[in-house]
């Protein structure tokens, strides 16, 4: 097993980062403090973006895309996240609606909608999560209603990324709710045709990266919009079999910024007529948060890894997923640590990366339901009902 970054790839990684460090990284913290991005600023960050493959890196070169692997996309986020979890955030989510136009899109709806991925001005959210229904993705329970060549949509999303800046949704609906996932489609739900209303949540971490309530009522979506009716259910196991493995690198990510923070705190910063960094306890720490951190990053690579070679991947993404976002947990509040009290201060910024870190354990499922995705491919067993 060889996940080492090729030649191309580890310039790409230093070619962004030197990008990230110096024009995005001096605006971060002004952001941050503004709370969710807005459409008009998130659009401009995007599109500085795009020339290194952000946003389109998924998609066909005829859609202006870049049709990167896996494990590349993976390289961008990991350094998006390492400079602006949040911004990563919303990017990623962009991404990852037009991933699902590629994948799951008829040839009509691609035909329609990929050519505005090049501009970077369209923006689009995955809405599946409801006030009923998280981690139970089959109790769905948001109505499309057929009614001539419409679907008449009743009920409300919630935590939906991007939703407040969205286009569009992907909205994932039931036709009957007594049949599970076999009632579940897709519905894309332009904004402008059919309009919704959007609730901005507040949150720990993540704070620029809007995530949202969207509440639909009698909302009317051309029958055409269906995304391959039926398979609602099937393709957001699918989204998620790429999303866990991407959150894994995201984690990562901010792991790698806390360690990268801490060691500069722990050279620069002296007690005891030393730097803390000659300290054994001081050192064991920082070990302990490379190994976690490593650890997490094979993992999350090995998981695109297998997409990128067309195979299945559930159960390491899960685990990805999993190791990868608590492992940065721990590593963020080893890197407070280091800093003394300058870590609880947002004059530094580990409080941010810590606060990033613990929101990432919840979103595409949360750390539990990856580990009964995982002990139900050991065992044979599901402890999920
Ligand atoms: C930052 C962020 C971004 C998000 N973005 C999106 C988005 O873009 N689109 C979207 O659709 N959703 C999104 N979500 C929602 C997210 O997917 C859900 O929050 C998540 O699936 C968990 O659902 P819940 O919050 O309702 O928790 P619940 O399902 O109510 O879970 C509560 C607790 O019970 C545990 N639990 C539940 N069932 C079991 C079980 N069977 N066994 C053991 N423990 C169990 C959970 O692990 C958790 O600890 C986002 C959430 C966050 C925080």
């Amino acid at each position: 097993m060889d996940f080492a970054l090729t030649e191309e790839q580890q310039m790409l990684k230093t070619n962004v980062r030197s990008f990230l460090e110096k024009e995005i990284a001096p605006v971060v913290d002004e952001h941050e403090k503004q709370g969710a991005l807005t459409r008009e600023a998130t659009v401009s960050f995007i599109q500085q973006l795009m020339p290194f493959g952000y946003l389109v890196g998924f998609l066909p070169e005829q859609y202006g895309g870049s049709v990167l692997e896996a494990k590349t996309n993976g390289v961008l986020l990991e350094e998006l996240a390492r400079t602006w979890a949040g911004l990563a955030g919303t990017v990623f989510i962009a991404a990852g609606f037009w991933w699902l136009v590629d994948v799951a899109g008829n040839p009509e709806q691609k035909e329609q909608l990929l050519p505005r991925a090049a501009s970077g001005d369209y923006i689009g959210c995955i809405a599946i999560t409801e006030p009923n229904a998280g981690s139970d993705v089959a109790g769905v329970e948001l109505t499309a209603t057929l009614d001539g060549d419409n679907y008449i949509l009743n009920g409300t999303k919630t935590w939906i990324s991007n939703g407040s800046i969205a286009d569009a949704a992907f909205v994932l609906t039931t036709t009957d709710k007594t049949q599970g996932p076999l009632a579940m489609s897709f519905l894309l739900v332009e904004r402008d045709v059919s309009p919704f209303s959007t609730r901005e949540l507040h949150k720990l971490g993540l704070r620029s990266f809007p995530t949202s309530e969207l509440s639909f009522d009698d909302c009317r979506v051309p029958k055409a919009n269906a995304l391959d009716p039926g398979t609602g259910y099937q393709r957001t196991m699918g989204f998620f079999d790429v999303s866990r493995a991407m959150v894994g690198i995201f984690s990562t990510g901010i792991a790698q910024a806390a360690i990268d923070a801490s060691i500069k705190y722990a050279q620069d910063r002296t007690q005891f007529g030393r730097p803390i960094g000659s300290f054994q306890m001081i050192q064991e720490m920082l070990v302990d948060m490379i190994m976690e951190t490593e650890a997490g990053r094979l993992l999350s690579y090995r998981a695109l890894d297998l997409l990128d070679k067309d195979e299945k991947c559930r159960w390491q993404s899960c685990l990805a997923k999993a190791y990868a976002t608590e492992a940065a947990v721990r590593t963020t509040s080893k890197a407070i640590q280091i800093h003394g009290a300058m870590g609880l201060s947002d004059e530094y910024p580990v409080e941010r990366y810590f606060r990033d870190a613990r929101t990432l354990t919840i979103p595409d499922g949360t750390t539990q339901i990856q580990k009964l995705i995982v002990g139900k491919n050991a065992l044979g067993i599901s402890a999920l009902v």
